[in-house]
């Protein structure tokens, strides 16, 4: 660390930067002297910077040049101004008002002979003190550059103080952690606080040291399968910010940003800090040879910002702690390893577990398991107990499968098992072992888990070209086909699954991404009331994907989507959540609606769940009603019964999209809803015949003397909305008054009248 202030002393002669200045500031009521300064410094460079000249000619113009500018180097102060001490009273203010103890100051006075007290020059901490008649230009620049110099040394001794302690505190709170990827993502947050920037970053450490102790390069060849002699080309990501999470766990050569990598790159191979206007690549290397480095990216330009000495202690000790053996060990396996259960992660399963028994075993068959409703579980119950949740489905998976099978969780409640040979579990054994025996915590609770299975073969000369990704992806797609089948069921991969199935395979796994980070937008629909001066009665949710690449999802495609693949339940409970929380937070809104699909409605734990929803949220089912379809009902019984026993909790229901499908009368008698509405298809018809009209006017009829309510959807013109008016409709929804709106937007108008 003494090079650290060897190196802010030192005097080498440096290249002249263009925009950076040493502020002189000339406080003297002579203008002349003004000028006389100016002439003696012009063009005088001080350590590679030009001077810049302030002027005053008064003690109080002095003051408020200070004050507005604190990193003045040097002041020129004349003592005698408005009043014979004017300047001493500055120098005193500049101290102790301004609490400026790193400006030099350099007392002037044009009275030959007159030198003030000693107490003066301690009481006011002035710096220096010349008569106007020493200061020939060679004096000058002499007693100015000593001040820059004294000013420059001040400076950056407390920058450096402050930066040391934070480095210090850094370090201290880094060392306690206990692993690799929570250091490195602190010393990435680190880096933001020490500078006051704002950078995302990656870090990337070697798979091993270069020159590991005998011990150690046993234990890495032996046990984690480091080949020693590629350790300079084997770089990984072991911890990103926010920005870059993308790249977690990623090669460092596979990283898809070039001026990324090759930066990188850079670093590592002239093995120093490359720093340019908004990229640092710092190099790290620990006394045993481990090499790592940081790379930051920031929008703003940080060159200013960073001190390149400060960042130097810094990389140094985070080298340090890198080289904290507690860590090393775990450095090869944490690209590889999941957090929660250890298991293998997707990275591992690929690069690892499978090509290791795809490389000796001519038969292989790979798993993939998903633990149905497992977003309820942690939704419910929280994520720690989700956490043990999926430790106890690890264990039960080592129990059914055998010893040699490897087991990884790819993502939340997806795990994968990789069994090589033959020996394979009975796939209904299998899965009466997940579901049927209940899954035993630690904390004594026994809970029942299902589970829906897809799995892809690797037979050697059958599907010569078997690789870990292909055999992921067609487990990915079989298990999807047994999603859309139904839950609790198994399906091998064949190529006729490949068909059509990729695609949605794709906007599938984006969707259920999209589900849990909380992408998808709730927007409202506002229903109004005709007759009483369109004032709105009611709004329908209505879910908006805004994906970050595709762009906006209609629910016309993913809505489908969900339903065919299982996902619609979840999708609705997403709904109802957000809902829930926003009328929550707004509860003077109108009554909300939402869509159920037909899924749910099917769903056996649908009543528990809608009320464990309500009932965290404090909401009543006054606030919230359903819209159903018929289509949902058409189904079977179960619907039914779910549909009465929602209206029997309290309940409204209202039946959606009337007249689309199979309307029937009928069910407008037997069903326990309040509302129908009318579909749009009515609408758009009636332009088309009279006959459309009359139909209309008859149903909006019925429905009302049946005394339930009539909604009308699809009301884009003034000529529409009449129609319905006088057919007796009260309320309307559709383009001509609201378009669907961002829900709180909505809100915000809402309250404004
Ligand atoms: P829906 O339940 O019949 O919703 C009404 C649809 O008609 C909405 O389309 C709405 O934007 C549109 N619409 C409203 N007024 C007019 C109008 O005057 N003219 C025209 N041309 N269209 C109008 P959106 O939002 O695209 O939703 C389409 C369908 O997707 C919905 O039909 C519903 O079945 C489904 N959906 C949307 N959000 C959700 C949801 O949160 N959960 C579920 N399960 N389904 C949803
Ligand atoms: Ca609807
Ligand atoms: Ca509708």
């Amino acid at each position: 660390m003494s090079d650290f202030f060897l190196n802010i002393v030192e005097d080498e002669p440096q290249a002249l930067s263009p925009e950076k200045v040493w502020k002189v500031a000339v406080i003297d009521d002579e203008e002349s002297v003004h000028q006389a300064t100016k002439l003696a410094l012009a063009n005088t460079h001080i350590m590679g910077r030009k001077l810049e000249f302030l002027n005053a000619y008064s003690a109080k113009d002095g003051l408020a040049l200070l004050s507005a500018h604190s990193d003045i180097a040097v002041v020129l102060l004349d003592v005698v101004m408005e009043t014979p001490e004017a300047g001493l009273g500055l120098a005193k203010a500049i101290r102790h008002d301004l609490r400026n103890f790193h400006t030099q100051i350099i007392l002037r006075t044009g009275q030959p002979g007159y030198a003030p007290e000693e107490s003066v020059i301690t009481d006011y901490e002035v710096n220096d003190y010349k008569t106007k008649s020493e200061l020939t230009r060679t004096k000058l620049f002499s007693a100015v550059y000593t001040a820059v110099r004294a000013y420059q040394n001040l400076t950056s001794l407390a920058a450096g103080r402050e930066g040391l302690r934070k480095i210090i505190d850094s370090a201290s709170t880094l060392f306690q952690e206990r692993s690799i990827a929570k250091f490195s993502e602190g010393a990435l947050e680190q880096i933001n606080a020490l500078f006051n920037i704002n950078s995302d970053g990656i870090f990337c450490v070697s798979s091993a040291p270069k020159n590991p102790s005998p011990e150690l390069a046993q234990y890495l060849t032996q046990h984690k399968h480091v080949d020693l002699s590629e350790v300079d080309n084997d770089f990984r990501v072991i911890a990103t910010s926010t920005g870059y999470r993308d790249l977690f766990g990623v090669p460092l050569q596979q990283i898809p940003k070039k001026e990324v990598r090759q930066l990188i790159n850079r670093a590592l191979t002239t093995k120093s800090h490359v720093i340019e206007d908004h990229h640092i690549a710092l190099y790290l290397d620990t006394p045993s040879t481990w090499q790592a480095c940081i790379y930051l990216h920031s929008q703003q330009d940080i060159t200013d910002k960073v001190d390149h000495e400060i960042l130097k202690v810094f990389a140094s000790n985070i080298a340090l702690g890198l080289e904290n053996t507690k860590f090393l060990t775990q450095l090869a396996d944490t690209a590889y390893k999941d957090d929660v259960t250890s298991c293998y992660n997707r990275n591992g399963l690929m690069e690892r577990a499978i090509p290791e028994v795809i490389d000796s075993n001519d038969h292989a068959v790979l798993y993939l398991l998903d633990i149905d409703y497992f977003h309820e579980i942690t939704e419910a119950l929280g994520f720690e107990y989700g956490n043990r949740v999926l430790n106890s489905f690890a264990d039960k998976l080592k129990d059914a499968f055998p010893s040699d099978a490897m087991i990884a969780r790819m993502h939340s409640d997806v795990f994968a098992v990789i069994v090589p040979g033959h020996g394979q579990p009975p796939i209904k054994r299998l899965i009466e072992h997940c579901s049927n025996q209940p899954l035993i915590l630690e904390n004594g609770d026994a809970l029942r888990l299902g589970v829906t299975i897809g799995l892809s073969i690797h037979q050697e000369g059958t599907q010569a070209d078997t690789t870990p990704e292909s055999l992921i992806r067609h487990a990915e797609v079989a298990l999807n086909k047994s999603k859309e089948q139904r839950r609790g069921s198994a399906t091998t991969y064949d190529e006729s699954l490949d068909a059509g199935s990729l695609e949605r395979l794709n906007l599938l796994s984006e969707l259920r991404r999209a589900l849990s980070s909380n992408e998808l937008e709730l927007y409202v629909q506002p229903q109004v009331d005709i007759s009483q001066q369109c004032k709105v009665v009611g709004m329908e949710v209505l879910l908006r994907w805004h994906h970050p690449i595709l762009g906006n999802i209609s629910p016309g495609v993913f809505v489908p989507l969900a339903e065919r693949s299982g996902l619609a339940y979840e999708l609705d409970l997403y709904v109802l959540r957000h809902s829930c929380s926003l009328v929550r937070q707004h509860p003077d809104l109108p009554p909300v609606s939402i869509n159920l699909s037909a899924m749910s409605l099917d769903r056996g734990e649908l009543l528990d769940d809608f009320a464990s929803i309500m009932e965290r949220f404090h909401i009543t089912t006054k606030q919230i009603s359903l819209e159903v379809t018929e289509g949902c009902l058409i189904k079977g019984n179960s619907a039914l019964t779910n549909l009465q026993r929602l209206s029997d909790a309290g309940w409204d229901i209202h039946l959606d999209d009337f007249g689309s499908g199979y309307s029937s009368l009928n069910y407008l008698l037997r069903l326990p809803i309040s509302t129908v509405k009318i579909d749009r298809l009515f609408i758009l018809e009636l332009k088309k015949t009279q006959h459309a009209a009359t139909l209309l006017t008859g149903i909006i009829g019925i429905i009302l003397n049946i005394g339930k309510r009539v909604v009308v959807e699809g009301i884009e013109t003034q000529d529409q909305n009449d129609f319905v008016a006088n057919a007796g409709a009260e309320v309307v929804q559709g383009f001509l008054h609201y378009r669907p709106v961002p829900f709180l937007s909505f809100v915000d108008e809402y309250k404004s009248h």
